[in-house]
């Protein structure tokens, strides 16, 4: 394997690459938990919490990765015999849904067109035939990472406004805070939920979760007993940290502060814009590579395609023999396909700490892997890639 020996580059939708930065913040002792610098620099983690998420909202971490506060989440809003409205573009909000009805809350999976995002007016259309308004809560992922769909977030809320449904608004947006715009506020979203291992920048293990006033009141009604993911113990980090509602975890703290430190530095928007350019690389090198065989995006509407990740359909291309050259000749790996996609797509993930290098060495790679295999596809997908960014290199 003369080609394979070097950086491993790791190409997933999360865990994503981690800077060296946010690894060496993380390399200290436990601290005192009780007083001084860790208290003084879990209070500026919030504010800038807020600020990532767009809101003037509470913001509360949890200890556990994105399904963990997908449970607290739930919990928080929603009784058991309550009904949501799950609409469906890919795994995760399926998954999403999964969890809220092992709590005891009634689903309804809204499915999104074949390979497309969700339909703000089947959306507007459903909750109108809501006239007693059952329905409690909208669940939504911005970004599906199975599917690699972007869903139109400020559409859909325009879709419940015009069906005049008070239900609240819910949005998984863990494989997009901190990829692409996210406006919790001007878009009237009342829960948006995140994890630390994606745009974050930080490992797994860190969950967040903020909630609007409505939200919050409607957690006031609930008659379920709640305990770790009640939230109001989350959202104050004196009551968190100081009062012992768990063991802070130091290490991943620190971690998430430098991360914040450089998504701020960068500048949010600048950050945007990055994933814009790579996401547009990336899609055009798999649209290139298309042109001569089975290759293809899974997403069908080029408006729908995620700037954080992008999920490959590979037609009589083996995708796990493809993932397999890559992994074992290269030293690249790239992300299996998921659910119903298993098998038949792989994915890329261009989310958090990854720029023009990196993202051309990954499709360089698998435009090399093709090349190995002998597989049908058509060659240049990484000048393609390079003419899609080269009004971004400034
Ligand atoms: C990764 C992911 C999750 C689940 O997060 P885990 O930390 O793996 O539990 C949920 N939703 C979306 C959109 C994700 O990308």
């Amino acid at each position: 394997m003369p080609l394979a020996n070097g950086r491993h580059f790791l190409s997933i939708p999360g865990p994503s690459v981690m800077p060296d930065e946010v690894l060496r913040a993380m390399h200290r002792p436990a601290t005192n938990i009780y007083e001084g610098a860790l208290i003084e620099m879990t209070h500026g983690i919030v504010p800038d919490l807020k600020r990532v998420a767009r809101t003037e909202s509470r913001a509360m971490t949890f200890i556990g990765n994105g399904h963990a506060v997908w449970e607290a989440v739930i919990v928080n809003t929603l009784d058991a015999g309550e009904k949501a409205l799950v609409l469906e573009s890919g795994r995760f909000a399926v998954g999403w849904g999964e969890v809220a009805k092992a709590l005891g809350v009634e689903i309804e999976v809204l499915n999104a067109p074949d390979r497309g995002g969700v339909d703000p007016q089947m959306v507007e259309d459903r909750l109108r035939t809501d006239t007693k308004h059952e329905i409690k809560a909208v669940l939504v992922v911005q970004i599906d990472t199975a599917s690699g769909v972007w869903n139109d977030i400020a559409a859909i809320r325009r879709a419940i406004d015009a069906a005049g449904h008070p239900a609240l608004y819910m949005v998984d947006c863990m494989a997009s805070i901190g990829c692409v715009p996210y406006e919790m506020d001007a878009w009237g979203v009342d829960v948006t939920t995140a994890g630390s291992q994606k745009g974050l920048m930080t490992p797994p293990g860190l969950g967040f979760a903020w909630a609007s006033q409505k939200a919050w009141d409607k957690t006031k009604t609930l008659t379920r007993g709640r305990a770790h993911w009640a939230w109001e113990l989350r959202a104050e980090p004196e009551v968190f940290y100081q009062l012992f509602h768990g063991t802070a975890p130091v290490q991943h703290l620190y971690a998430l502060r430098q991360a914040l430190d450089m998504i701020f530095a960068e500048g949010l928007e600048a950050v945007w814009a990055r994933h814009a350019a790579i996401g547009r690389g990336v899609r055009a090198a798999v649209s290139r590579w298309g042109e001569n065989g089975p290759l293809e995006l899974n997403i069908l509407d080029p408006d729908a395609c995620s700037d954080s990740v992008t999920t490959i359909r590979t037609g009589a291309i083996d995708a796990q023999a493809l993932r397999a050259c890559t992994e074992t000749k290269l030293n690249v790996t790239l992300g299996t396909g998921l659910g119903e996609l298993q098998g038949i797509t792989f994915r890329i993930g261009h989310m958090g700490h990854v720029n023009a290098p990196m993202i051309l060495g990954t499709l360089g790679s698998i435009e090399l892997a093709l090349a190995h295999m002998g597989a049908p596809y058509a060659p240049g997908g990484v000048e393609a890639a390079i003419a899609a960014m080269k009004d971004d290199v400034a």
